[in-house]
């Protein structure tokens, strides 16, 4: 066992860290997407600046799936309207697509 030095030294910056509600990883808030419980319904927060209760959610694909079937709508303490679940699912579709666990082999042309 080798000693470690108990100083605990502050020189990082101070970055905010959050749990992506999909996968429940903390990660720092620039790699999430929040996701907002508004007056309106639920939406994605792409300028941080919206108020109301927030979710946050990692932009991966599989971590939105997740949270689309419950995650977020648990974190939020909502339901998910139809609304809600098409917004999202617009935003889902922007994200890149992932190869691995999630290879759907659907054609590009439609
Ligand atoms: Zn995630």
């Amino acid at each position: 066992m080798e000693k470690v030095a108990k100083k605990t030294v502050q020189r990082v910056k101070h970055i905010p860290q959050r749990t992506c509600v999909g996968c429940r990883t903390v990660l720092s808030k620039r790699q999430l997407t929040r996701i907002v419980r508004s007056p309106d319904g639920v939406q994605v927060d792409q300028t941080g600046k919206l108020t109301g209760r927030g979710a946050y959610l990692h932009d991966r694909r599989s971590c939105w799936e997740r949270g689309l079937k419950g995650a977020l709508a648990h974190a939020l303490k909502t339901e998910l309207t139809a609304e809600d679940r098409e917004r999202l699912q617009a935003f889902m579709e922007t994200l890149p697509e992932e190869s691995g666990e999630l290879s759907v082999d659907e054609p590009l042309s439609k």
